[in-house]
């Protein structure tokens, strides 16, 4: 009877990485967590009340998909009889999901790592050609002369 309003869309990332962005994201939107359960991949958020509503109750779902990604379900509902959501359950969706792709994209943010070293240089030059020799060569690889 109440309004509601759903959507669904897919997002990259293993289950346990989207849920757990997900939960963060309800966070991020100021919800209240009412309840999560990471073994069903459902998590349920409160809209908290206020003069004009009774407030939102949001349901997401996180299911694995065979790709790798995940399929991300986001319900909003109106709390008690209302029968207008006056936009705000299509409003508590596009929050969620933008919240969601900010945390998914802060959590894959690879940390800094320092360039690939080079190739090591040749470890020493022959003396008389000045060609790069290895460590192991006894000789000269292109002049012959007997490295020291
Ligand atoms: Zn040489």
């Amino acid at each position: 009877m109440a309004a509601k309003k759903e959507q669904g869309f897919s997002v990259p990332g293993s289950f346990d990485h989207v849920y757990g962005a997900a939960v963060r994201a309800a966070q991020r939107c100021g919800w209240r967590l009412d309840h999560t359960a990471p073994q069903s991949g459902a998590l349920r958020a409160v809209h908290g009340v206020n003069l004009f509503t009774y407030g939102e109750k949001i349901d997401v779902a996180v299911r694995p998909r065979p790709d790798g990604a995940c399929d991300v379900w986001v319900k909003s509902e109106c709390r008690g009889i209302q029968m207008v959501d006056y936009g705000r359950n299509g409003k508590n969706i596009a929050l969620f999901s933008s919240a969601l792709m900010t945390e998914l994209q802060a959590s894959t943010m690879p940390a800094w790592q320092p360039p690939p070293a080079s190739p090591a240089p040749a470890a020493r030059f022959c003396s008389a050609c000045g060609a790069a020799a290895e460590v192991s060569d006894r000789f000269c690889r292109i002049c012959g002369a007997r490295s020291s």
